[in-house]
């Protein structure tokens, strides 16, 4: 047989690498801020156009490079940054692969204008899909200016890949956040579609993460510093009271260099433990510093992983650090979780047999009242039932219009509380119990409905919503006392986004500047201290895009906000309430499963409970 393998040429060898290297227009800016760095600029500029699909362009005042050098950048496995395998263990740069310049060139249509300090002219190299399209001498600052277009001009499939220019965006932004963290010695400006999106100057550490995050984050910061022979540790933590429900503020920074790690995580985790509302993550800006010899940054080819020889010692240093950061500056003492709401739920069926359960009912009981730091609450209809906040504008759908599917509910009933419902086929739950504070259990003609108590209210709040949202016929309370909400100028940008959406949904804005917005009503089902934490749950979702984007807007804001309004497992609920639960939970489109696809209730018929006799 003939032989049959062949090299691969080098263009070909390089769209290959690129899609290692080169997931999204957020990966070419992580490769060209880095390079920049690298150059040992002290001043970069980053331009996007279009999410990044367009045009991505970084001007740095680095060192620059020589016409050969300019020309061997592009080759794969050109770099300046290593020469032998060893050199792997004392790395001091952010590259050290040569493999994202000659990437980059493979997949998009890119120029590059550079010069030395010593020389006089610079060069200018034009590169579409590894072919040279032309090499020539220019004026040109000394520095680098790379411009990157038409990203996967030549891989449709990639191209098409890529979500919309907004979510692009933001993941340039979050690396963007990630390199000007870890450099805040360095001047960084940003712009997108023209506009400046940051001007950060040089500055130290903490008014870097002020600039980035907001003003208003300098007071939630608790410096953190310690030095061991292992690791020097440096940089803030966030007081646990302004944890948030995404973990978008978490920062590890290895010797300057952003890296994931859940391990390390768990520690900073670990040393807030019990000072966190449940659900809720701390923020942190944690740098460390370690022999370089002690990492391996190699094992991925993006590189926000490292190895370290010895995690647990670094676990252990930064769980105490921690710790000691916020004893010392008494974050501790000023905070009060007692309440934990799962240690409260009744239950003591267990052992009554067939009898018919009284559940305890709490008549002041409101889901909803528990202390999240907010003083306002809202006036409401009356002032013993927690449950009708929930079901404000929405009284309990009992009636003819329902519509209970194959479900008829079984209402010869013990309690005798039968609904008086003349009409004979459509019978409405009329006995109910929670079990472990979770589940609401009903009764049916064939046998008995376990029914999950959170995945039913998302299920009843979402179809709410969504109806809001898509009619227009949106039921919005006032606040008494319009409440001023801080955000960072990134979430504030998102919310402005969504805005329009959210007023359909029942929300009602007031002023808003750089980093505040008033909020002046909000959708019938919240209260007035579920705000914060309920836009910055939708903030959230938006931003990770959870929920699939070939939604409507209208759908991903009502998932999200069923999600964050929705009772939670542990959560007391009256007699009343849990009739309004399931009698409303029927009256939906769809009874079976939850928003997000889970199933909502399971059936157990006479014969499942015959057969276990
Ligand atoms: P790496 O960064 O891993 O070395 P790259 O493909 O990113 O590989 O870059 C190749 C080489 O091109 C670098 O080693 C560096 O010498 C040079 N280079 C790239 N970008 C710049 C820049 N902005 N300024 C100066 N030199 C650069
Ligand atoms: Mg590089």
């Amino acid at each position: 047989m003939a032989d049959i393998i062949k090299l691969l040429p080098d263009h070909v060898a390089n769209q290959i690498a690129a899609g290692e290297v080169v997931q999204r227009p957020a990966s070419v800016v992580k490769e060209l801020l880095e390079n920049a760095i690298d150059a040992g600029a002290t001043s970069i500029k980053l331009i996007v156009k279009e999410g990044g699909k367009t045009l991505i362009q970084v001007v740095d005042n680095g060192i620059g490079m020589s016409t050969t050098d300019a020309r061997l950048s592009f080759e794969r496995h050109a770099t300046s940054k290593i020469q032998r395998a060893e050199d792997l263990f004392k790395l001091d740069t952010k590259g050290f692969r040569g493999e994202a310049l000659a990437s980059i060139a493979a997949i998009a249509h890119v120029e590059m204008q550079t010069k030395t300090e010593l020389e006089e002219i610079g060069t200018h190299i034009k590169i579409e899909g590894s072919k040279i399209i032309f090499q020539e001498t220019c004026a040109t600052p000394k520095g680098t200016s790379l411009s990157v277009k038409n990203l996967f001009f030549n891989i449709p499939a990639r191209r098409n890949f890529l979500k919309s220019n907004q979510v692009e965006l933001r993941h340039i932004t979050d690396e963007f956040n990630r390199v000007v963290l870890a450099h805040p010695k360095i001047s960084f400006q940003y712009y997108s579609n023209g506009s400046e999106l940051f001007n950060l100057p040089s500055s130290n550490l903490r008014q870097r993460v002020v600039k980035v995050f907001g003003s208003k984050t300098n007071q939630k910061l608790v410096p953190v510093n310690e030095e061991t022979q292992v690791v020097k540790i440096s940089g803030f933590i966030k007081k646990p009271e302004f944890a948030k429900k995404s973990r978008g503020e978490q920062y590890f920074f290895v010797n300057n260099r952003f890296i994931k790690s859940g391990y390390l995580n768990h520690a900073v985790m670990a040393a807030f433990e019990g000072l966190l509302k449940p659900n809720t993550h701390p923020g942190y800006f944690l740098y460390l510093d370690v022999d370089p010899a002690t990492i391996d940054i190699n094992i991925h080819p993006t590189k926000t992983e490292v190895k370290f020889d010895d995690e647990h010692t670094l676990y252990a240093i930064i769980r105490s650090t921690v710790k000691h950061s916020l004893g010392q500056f008494s974050v501790v003492p000023a905070l009060d979780f007692q309440q934990d709401q799962n240690l409260e739920v009744p239950y003591s069926y267990a052992s009554k047999g067939a009898e018919q359960p009284k559940v305890e009912v709490d008549s002041t009981f409101n889901p909803f009242a528990e202390s999240k730091g907010g003083t306002l609450q809202l006036p409401k209809k009356k002032s013993t039932k927690g449950w009708e906040n929930l079901y404000v504008g929405l009284e309990s759908k009992v009636g003819k219009e329902v519509d209970f599917s194959s479900l008829s509910f079984e209402s010869e009933t013990i309690t005798g509380s039968v609904f008086d419902d003349e009409d004979e086929e459509v019978k409405i739950a009329s006995t109910t119990f929670q079990l472990h504070g979770k589940y609401v259990v009903t009764t049916v003609r064939s046998g008995m409905l376990v029914i999950d108590q959170g995945r039913a209210h998302q299920r009843i709040l979402y179809e709410r919503f969504l109806k809001y949202g898509t009619s227009q016929e949106s039921v919005s309370q006032q606040l008494l006392f319009p409440l001023k909400l801080n955000f960072s100028r990134n979430e504030l940008k998102d919310l402005l986004e969504i805005k329009e959406d959210l007023n359909a949904l029942g929300f009602a804005f007031g002023e808003m500047d750089e980093e505040t917005i008033e909020i002046k009503g909000v959708p019938v089902s919240m209260t007035a201290t579920d705000v914060a934490v309920v836009l910055e749950q939708l903030l959230f979702d938006f931003r990770e895009n959870t929920v699939s984007e070939s939604f409507s807007q209208t759908d991903r804001l009502s998932k999200s906000l069923c999600k964050a309004l929705a009772i939670k497992t542990g959560e007391r609920l009256d007699q009343e309430s849990q009739l309004a639960l399931v009698n409303d939970l029927f009256a939906c489109k769809e009874a079976t499963v939850s928003p997000f696809n889970k199933r909502i209730y399971i059936t157990i018929t006479e014969n499942d409970i015959a057969n276990k006799f």
